[in-house]
């Protein structure tokens, strides 16, 4: 008898490559995920239209519509715009890996890429954007976090973050005014088994920062030379 197992994990696959979509399936569902696939970034589009996967595997070159293109509309419209994405990128591509982490992407693996890691990294972002077992409100100065609602304000107005800035802002929400080095954030905010590059850190601050930059208020996350980053608005006149 087959039944339909609904607490898979969906994953949804984009990627142009036949060879390389089998092996793929194959390997994800031996790992326990449900597995959608899409062969161009149209093809992907519509997919997430059609049902919302919980973590998308999608490849940077594709035809038709590029990785980058499906990503940033995938984080511009309000049912995908949290679902977690892994890039898959080509070597020698870092430029395509930093516009791609730019674009709204949460991680990548570069091509070739063991199965093991893929999966890691595929169960790491599916952990990080379980919703919040905690609820109530965390609030700095004119930030509030809504945990049960997922939702972020800054003086009132509405701030879209995506899973990894909003993981981020929580952490730094739960710790006001402390210098965290970008070591301790990739811990408390990736989890501490898996690899991520420090400067990764650096792109999500950046994010952060642009999306709490609403009606000129003053960037409220300071930069500690040498030493990292703190949520911290009490070294100025924050009039
Ligand atoms: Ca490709």
């Amino acid at each position: 008898m087959v039944t339909e197992t609904t607490d898979k994990p969906r994953v949804l696959v984009v990627e142009d490559e036949a060879d390389l979509i089998t092996m793929l399936r194959y390997n994800l569902e031996r790992e326990g995920f449900a597995v959608d696939e899409a062969t161009d970034g149209d093809e992907a589009l519509r997919r997430v239209a059609e049902r919302t996967p919980d973590v998308v595997v999608l490849d940077w070159m594709l035809p038709v519509t590029s990785g980058l293109e499906v990503c940033r509309q995938m984080r511009r419209r309000e049912d995908t715009a949290e679902v977690p994405i892994l890039i898959l990128t080509a070597r020698g591509e870092e430029h395509d890996r930093v516009r791609g982490l730019n674009t709204g992407a949460d991680d990548y693996v570069v091509k070739p890429f063991s199965t093991p890691e893929l999966v890691a990294r595929l169960n790491a972002l599916l952990r990080r954007s379980q919703p919040a077992r905690d609820k109530g409100a965390l609030t700095y100065d004119d930030i509030e976090m809504d945990l049960s609602a997922h939702r972020v304000t800054r003086g009132g107005q509405p701030v879209h973050l995506g899973p990894t800035e909003f993981r981020m802002l929580r952490f730094f929400l739960q710790n006001p005014g402390c210098v965290f080095s970008r070591e301790e954030l990739l811990k408390a905010v990736w989890g501490p088994d898996i690899f991520v590059e420090p400067r990764t850190v650096d792109v999500h601050i950046r994010r952060l920062r642009k999306a709490l930059n609403v009606a000129d208020r003053r960037d409220p996350i300071r930069t500690v030379r040498a030493a990292g980053y703190a949520l911290d608005t009490s070294d100025t006149a924050y009039a």
